[in-house]
């Protein structure tokens, strides 16, 4: 009766998750979407302290230390994920990401580790099974942090020697060797074997990420992700636990998802985010721009967009490295109340994971209705007055259309170029992340307000204020 419970608790939970999953696909209902996993989480912890109250005593020789010790990593972990949860800077949240997906790879591997040196005999496909699962969980885990590290600027520069690609490959055929050998080992593995294969495994992580540019960390730790999501699949099986298994399976196809829709967004194959050189600034292209940038007043933008019939707003990264949301938000609506027809076009990859500029946008009350995707926008531009470039770069850079050895030859992008007049608000002459020049910037229907994208929406909405004040005065 109580493995009952405990079963019909993994199969809810896996049910939770799923529902949950589905929620987290409209910005409306995403909140509740990640509550209701969150839930299906709780619940399936809950159901692996009740499997451990009802195994035979014979079978958990040291359940007292065991739960306690359980208890203390559950209190450190929830605490310690509370209080970073808080304090994290939203322009930080790939690190976050990265750092966790990284604890999920090693839970894995961590559960192989103990199947593998355990002395209860298992079955050769539950060892090649954990075998599986302790690779990629601990390339998953190794990997993750490096991947931290270069979004943390902890890393800067993309470590590469000559023949990295051979090294690599011997290093994961090494692992590969010693896996075998692990499979073949009569007995089980030993510990120096085990260490052996995990050492191996971590180097390929490092080794494999270390090249990899800035600008291509969050689609690897997209691929990550669902690493994470095989490993936990895999070792649920191992366990024999469905629920791990599902919701090992749930992130694994989510991450596969999430990485090829990244990749598409960007017009690059996954082969060519881990083997070229993307991000690299010695290959940006652009000397050959003409012209040359214009500065404008933000009082006079505000007045040009608070007069124009159409004004098309294209947030990016700055925007959320500024904290510029709300503000933004405050003068779209003294537009929108003077009559003008406001948009916000938002690029798949603006900001600096999916959905960002979403998040930000819903946090700042936008509603959705004024927010559209790249291809449900695009044709507008040429019929627009004004756009307003706001922290952007990239994501409306014209030589991904046009030049062919630009590093983001290719990728779609927002033809904010094409409408009559374009404001770039950024602070200086700071690249995008992919590093390469923008040959907007110089257009001649481009102009630049310089400054932190807060204090230049703040100036904005104080010029169109002033406007209608002095209107009613
Ligand atoms: P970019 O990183 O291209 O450009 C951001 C611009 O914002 C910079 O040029 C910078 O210029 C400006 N900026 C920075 N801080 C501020 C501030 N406080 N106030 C005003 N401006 C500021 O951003 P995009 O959003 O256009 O492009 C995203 C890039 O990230 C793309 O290359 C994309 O491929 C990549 N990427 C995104 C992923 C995602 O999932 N979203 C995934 C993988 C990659 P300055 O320093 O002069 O102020």
């Amino acid at each position: 009766m109580s493995f009952l419970i405990v079963d019909l608790c993994g199969l809810l939970a896996a049910f939770l998750f799923i529902y949950g999953l589905k929620r987290m696909a409209s910005p409306v209902t995403a909140r509740s979407g990640i509550r209701v996993a969150g839930f299906g989480m709780a619940l399936v912890v809950l159901a692996a302290f009740l499997y451990a109250m009802h195994v035979t005593p014979a079978a958990r020789p040291h359940l007292g230390t065991n739960v306690l010790l359980a208890v203390i990593a559950l209190v450190l972990g929830l605490g310690w994920a509370w209080w970073r949860g808080k304090r994290v800077a939203i322009t930080a949240m790939p690190q976050m990401v990265a750092l966790y997906n990284g604890m999920g790879g090693g839970a894995a591997a961590a559960i192989a580790a103990v199947e593998l040196l355990s002395h209860e005999a298992l079955t050769a496909l539950h060892l090649g099974v954990a075998l599986a699962g302790a690779l990629i969980g601990a390339v998953s885990l190794s990997g993750s942090v490096v991947a931290w590290a270069k979004l943390d600027g902890r890393l800067r520069k993309p470590w590469r020697i000559k023949g990295q690609k051979v090294l690599n490959a011997l290093v994961l055929l090494a692992a590969l060797a010693l896996g075998l050998a692990a499979l073949l080992a009569s007995g089980g593995p030993g510990p120096g074997l085990t260490a052996a294969f995990f050492v191996l495994a971590l180097a390929f992580g490092i080794l494999m990420t270390l090249p990899i540019g800035g600008a291509d960390m969050p689609v690897l730790i997209s691929l990550y992700n669902a690493c994470t999501g095989l490993a936990v699949g895999l070792e649920g099986y191992v366990l024999g636990n469905p629920a791990l298994m599902i919701a090992g399976m749930v992130v694994g196809a989510a991450g596969t998802l999430l990485t090829l829709l990244m990749a598409k967004a960007m017009n690059r194959s996954l082969a060519n985010v881990l083997f070229s050189n993307f991000g690299d600034v010695s290959l940006a292209s652009g000397d050959d721009i003409q012209g040359q940038m214009k500065p404008a007043e933000a009082s006079d933008a505000a007045i040009t967009m608070r007069y124009a019939d159409k004004v098309i707003i294209v947030p990016g990264y700055g925007l959320a490295a500024a904290q510029a949301q709300q503000k933004l938000y405050e003068f779209v609506k003294l537009l929108a109340e003077a009559g003008v027809d406001v948009k916000f076009a938002v690029h798949p990859v603006a900001g600096r994971m999916p959905g960002h500029m979403d998040v930000l946008l819903a946090e700042a009350g936008v509603p959705y209705d004024m927010i559209f995707a790249l291809e449900d926008i695009n044709d507008a531009f040429p019929d627009t007055d004004v756009v307003l470039v706001i922290g952007a770069n990239d994501v409306v850079n014209p030589a991904a259309r046009s030049d062919k050895s630009s590093p983001i030859y290719g990728m779609p992008i927002l033809d904010a170029d094409r409408a009559q007049q374009v404001y770039v608000v950024k602070r200086g002459q700071g690249k995008g992340y992919a590093g390469v020049e923008n040959a907007l910037f110089y257009a001649d229907n481009c102009n630049m307000v310089y400054g932190d994208a807060q204090a230049v929406m703040a100036k904005m909405v104080q010029a169109v204020k002033a406007l209608g004040d002095a209107g009613a005065a």
